[in-house]
């Protein structure tokens, strides 16, 4: 089966028919050629319902929970967001496609360079890297963003990290798998007016994110 296909089949019965509804987050999935981020021996995997390798001990996520973090996360055009963990760059693509900037942290060097190169080569324009330590966010990074509108974390902490909720603007959000090492809870964040609130949604399994304000190393 073609690939453009395998696309469609995959946000039908993997995420449509789970209950993600958002019309930007799936004219997103239409747009963004995964196999593209997935090593080319894997390509007949790209659209399966699962994570896979990436190399470096490293995974692109299921589709359907990068969905729901999409969803969670309610991204608009004129929202600054900011990832971390931008692993492939699968994720960091989708949400270029619908953010006005995409800031996005990687902690491994090489997964980031060859990222940046992919999603340069698609056209993307509205993306700043950086290589290092997402735990702290985009703290002291160029171009300087003090807040952000969205930050979605791809990897799992044990806790939220006080440094992203210190760059979150008031009415923004912040989706994070948070828990323990093997097994996590799917948490929104939101800052209000007056303080914070938290809402859980559905246990998951992240890689670790691994830095000053998340685990140690392996
Ligand atoms: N969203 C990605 C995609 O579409 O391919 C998948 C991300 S993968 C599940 C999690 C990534 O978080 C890994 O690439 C890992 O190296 C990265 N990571 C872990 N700890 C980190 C940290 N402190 N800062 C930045 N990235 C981190």
């Amino acid at each position: 089966m073609k690939f453009e296909d395998q696309r469609k089949l995959m946000i039908q019965q993997q995420i449509e028919r789970r209950g993600i509804v958002d019309p930007r987050v799936l004219e997103a999935f239409y747009k963004v050629e995964r196999h593209l981020f997935v090593d080319e021996d894997a390509r007949h995997l790209a659209y399966n319902d699962s994570p896979l390798g990436i190399g470096s001990g490293q995974t692109i996520s299921q589709p359907y929970i990068v969905a729901l973090m999409m969803e969670l996360a309610d991204v608009q055009p004129d929202h600054k967001v900011l990832e971390i963990g931008t692993g492939s760059g699968y994720q960091t693509a989708l949400l270029a496609e619908i953010a006005k900037e995409v800031y996005t942290v990687e902690r491994i060097h090489v997964l980031i360079e060859r990222a940046k190169i992919l999603l340069q080569e698609l056209g993307y324009e509205n993306i700043f890297y950086k290589s290092g330590d997402g735990t702290r966010g985009w703290e002291g990074s160029f171009p300087v963003c003090k807040e952000f509108d969205r930050i979605i974390v791809s990897a799992a902490a044990p806790e939220v990290p006080a440094s992203l909720i210190e760059q979150l603007a008031i009415g923004g959000k912040l989706v994070i798998p948070a828990g323990q090492r093997s097994f996590q809870e799917l948490i929104l964040v939101e800052r209000k007016e007056n303080g914070y609130e938290e809402t859980r949604h559905g246990g998951c399994t992240f890689v670790p994110l691994i830095g000053e304000e998340g685990w140690h190393e392996y």
